[in-house]
């Protein structure tokens, strides 16, 4: 990055990235192994916590496009040998990663993964401003004035021809834009962590899964022997059920049949924190958005965690928006229409994906949460518009 000799706070580069989640490193790191110069912008020095434990076995040859699969399982994060569910009966139905063609997963260290990434991305001279925020943003047709301000309250000013939001689902740049989202569900994921009350003991390192009324639960052993768990339902549902009971959550928990008895050698670490977890694709049309502006991750796509699939999206869909700006930089032949289309077309398979995976439970046929997600090519349900 080179920095302006009139002005000691005005940067000027090729590519600014807001938000380094894995989008937006695996953005970085690509963009800078093809030397474009990017800077990268991220709110948090990742010391909170992150939600997404589960890695699938396709970020394999993800990581391995990026260069960085070598220093990855050299981290201690704990190998997945597959998943479990309980989902449509009693009976458990095992998924086991040795079919899969890139062998085992991963349960991650969430905020351990993410830095590594933007730390790869450092490596390859990306310069990465953290604990700073976005002021303001401006289009200016061919280029864009972005001010930042850091932790120290010093403001910064950047000049870059592209943009990539990455800010995950809060798609602050979008918002910015007047990008609309429009949204399908209203689930909410509320996480616990549980600790061994036996000393080193190892959990059997697989994700089991269960299906509830309202809902369903998730449980992912990580690496130091805590357990994740996970009860994904609809906000509405769990804001219902919260004002009824204080204990709402651990008593939905005691309701299930599988996941209360894999803790019973395990203690509450943590109190049930809230995630956001609806399905959504941010409204893009060309004519909407400026130029060179691309949205990645979680701000371009929200998936349903049942999908496994968020952190991978994540990381494609950074290295796709990169290699349209090497593109557009090496060859100008760049065609944002295909970036876009390419998203649509991932959206609507992973639509049909997850109606298909719902449509599995039956059990529960007067539960509002399976009603909702039983109808047939459920049109989206919301529309978020920042300027209305
Ligand atoms: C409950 C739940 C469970 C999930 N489980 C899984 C799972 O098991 N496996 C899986 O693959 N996926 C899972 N996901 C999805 C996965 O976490 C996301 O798909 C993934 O994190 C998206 O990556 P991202 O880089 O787009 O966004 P994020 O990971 O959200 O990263 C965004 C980054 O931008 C930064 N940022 C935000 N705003 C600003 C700003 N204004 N300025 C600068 N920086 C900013 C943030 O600090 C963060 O570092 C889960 C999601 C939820 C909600």
């Amino acid at each position: 990055m080179q920095k302006s000799k009139l002005q000691a706070d005005f940067y000027d580069t090729i590519a600014l990235i807001a938000g380094g989640g894995p989008a937006g490193s695996s953005a970085a790191i690509k963009l800078t192994t093809s030397n474009i110069p990017t800077v990268l912008v991220e709110k948090s020095n990742y010391n909170n916590t992150r939600i997404g434990e589960m890695l699938s076995p396709n970020a394999k040859p993800i990581l391995s496009e990026l260069g960085i699969f070598e220093d990855f399982t050299k981290r201690n994060h704990l190998i997945s040998r597959g998943i479990r569910s309980f989902w449509g009966s009693n009976e458990d139905y095992i998924k086991e990663f040795i079919f899969n063609p890139y062998g085992y997963g991963w349960h991650l260290y969430r905020k351990e993964f993410d830095s590594d990434l933007a730390r790869s991305a450092e490596a390859r001279s990306c310069s990465i401003l953290k604990q700073t925020k976005i002021v303001s943003v401006s289009n200016y047709g061919e280029y864009y004035i972005t001010t930042l301000i850091n932790n120290c309250n010093e403001n910064i000013n950047i000049k870059s021809k592209y943009i990539i939001d990455a800010t995950g689902r809060s798609a602050e740049i979008s918002r910015r834009f007047g990008v609309s989202n429009n949204i399908y569900d209203r689930l909410v994921g509320f996480a616990s962590l549980f600790e061994p009350i036996v000393q080193n003991f190892i959990p059997n390192p697989v994700t089991t899964i269960e299906s509830a009324e309202s809902g369903w639960w998730y449980a992912v052993p990580l690496g130091n022997g805590d357990f994740n768990v996970v009860y994904m339902t609809d906000l509405d549902l769990y804001s219902k059920g919260s004002l009824k009971s204080k204990s709402f959550w651990l008593n939905e928990l005691q309701r299930t049949n599988f996941i209360f008895s894999l803790l019973q050698n395990y203690k509450q670490k943590s109190k049930p924190r809230g995630f956001m977890s609806d399905t959504y694709i941010c409204n893009i049309s060309e004519d909407s958005i400026h130029k060179n502006f691309l949205p990645v991750g979680s701000a371009i796509i929200g998936l349903d965690p049942l999908s496994s699939d968020g952190i991978c999206f994540a990381m494609r869909s950074g290295i796709d928006a990169a290699k349209f700006i090497i593109s557009n930089e090496n060859n100008g032949e760049l065609q944002f229409k295909n970036y876009f289309s390419r998203i649509k077309e991932h959206f609507g398979n992973y639509l049909a994906e997850r109606s298909e995976n719902y449509k599995l439970e039956r059990r529960w046929q007067n539960s509002l949460f399976w009603q909702r997600r039983h109808r047939v090519d459920l049109p989206p349900r919301f529309t978020y518009n920042p300027s209305r």
